[in-house]
């Protein structure tokens, strides 16, 4: 067994319970067991994704749930209005032009929430936006975006709310339908602490309206395929499904659905404002603005004449705790945390008691248990 505690942003351990749901043997996936099967899994997806829509598989990493997320509701030339605040929000506009879709980028510095009113004044400002893209949490900086505040402003125009809930799906909060989001995508290897390899995907009546005037510029990906075979009975996917993986992901709903949903974004919470304490304890700072600070990521800058080598080089060679690094320009700027899935205090307690010891070893003068005691006041509380 690899003893190596994946503190990531994905993938995260996974529970033995899940590994073993997986050694089960194949079904025929256009069979009744897998029809059951899909249709169970499906419907758990709608109660964590809190929407009364029905839910897709796909056998895809996140990104294949982010491009049909695109590809199926707007045509080559239509308008997406795409937030752009970190790696996975330049996917999202990259995927829209692959597709031919015009992108108006929205930037905001990295580090920082996109605020309701920037999204209200660029749709103020172009009545052809048809779709507006944002990612929830944006797992390269750390930042989760006020998507319940920005539904509220969406609700004033025709334009779909299309959100990336893959790093915060099942561990911040996210209510598809009270939000009025239209097109909601996730992946299993995040919060959802199942293997990776699958996103899942619903659609709102609106978006669905879209998806029936666009011509999809995607085969596999196709929305209306995977309709088509979900309403077959019995319950299918176009194409066959990593069969095992999904095996995986219903195991880890059921254990989600034990927990409870809200007990498990709360844990999420505590865990985020543990880790976020214990860093600033450590003498470390914050990279992202601690109002919009993620709570299954955190992103810290690297001590100042320190390199990822000396930080998370000891961190990962001499404790067996794997972190992050930080991507494209924040490269050995910072580095990530990832507290999601059933990550608790017992791993945040062995990831500081490390960063303190590495901390000391690279020569820093800081007390090295001051992050574990800080975790422990924070769960005190
Ligand atoms: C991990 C992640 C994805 C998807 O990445 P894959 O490697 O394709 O699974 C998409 N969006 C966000 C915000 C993510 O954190």
């Amino acid at each position: 067994m690899n003893n190596i505690l994946l503190m990531l942003p994905g993938p995260v351990n996974v529970e033995p319970n899940v590994l073993a749901a997986m050694s089960k043997n194949i079904v025929n996936h256009r069979g009744d067991e897998f029809g059951r099967i899909y249709n169970e899994t499906c419907e758990k997806m709608s109660k964590v994704f809190k929407t009364q829509n029905q839910s897709y598989i796909l056998t895809s990493s996140g990104t294949g749930g982010m491009e049909a997320a695109i590809a199926n509701i707007a045509n080559p030339k239509e308008k997406i209005l795409s937030v752009v605040g970190g790696k996975f929000g330049e996917r999202f506009a990259d995927i829209a032009r692959v597709h031919g879709i015009d992108v108006e980028e929205l930037a905001i510095e990295w580090g920082t929430a996109v605020t309701p009113e920037a999204i209200e004044a660029a749709l103020e400002a172009d009545e052809n936006i048809k779709a507006v893209s944002l990612i929830h949490n944006e797992t390269s900086t750390g930042v989760a975006a006020p998507i319940k505040e920005i539904g509220k402003v969406m609700k004033n125009y025709d334009a779909l709310y299309v959100v990336d809930t893959v790093s915060s799906l099942a561990g911040d909060n996210v209510e598809v339908d009270k939000y009025g989001i239209d097109v909601c995508v996730t992946g299993s290897q995040k919060c959802l602490a199942a293997p990776p390899g699958l996103s899942a995907i619903t659609l709102s009546d609106d978006a669905w309206k879209a998806v029936e005037n666009v011509d999809a510029q995607t085969y596999y990906f196709n929305m209306k395929k995977y309709r088509e075979s979900g309403n077959k009975n019995p319950a299918q996917t176009p194409y066959t499904p990593s069969v095992s993986s999904i095996y995986g992901l219903l195991e880890a709903l059921n254990d989600i659905e034990k927990e409870g949903l809200d007990n498990r974004i709360a844990r999420h919470h505590k865990n985020a404002e543990a880790c976020r304490n214990a860093v600033k304890a450590l003498g470390l700072d914050l990279f992202a603005e601690e109002e919009h600070a993620s709570c299954t990521v955190t992103a810290v800058k690297m001590p100042e004449g320190k390199t990822d080598d000396e930080i998370r080089g000891t961190m990962l060679n001499k404790y067996g705790v794997q972190l992050a690094g930080g991507q494209d320009h924040l490269k050995g700027k910072i580095f990530r945390i990832g507290h999601m899935g059933s990550t608790n205090y017992k791993e945040l307690a062995i990831t500081f008691t490390a960063l303190g010891m590495t901390l000391n070893e690279a020569g820093i003068d800081v007390e090295a248990g001051a992050g574990v005691t800080a975790l422990a006041e924070t769960y005190l509380q």
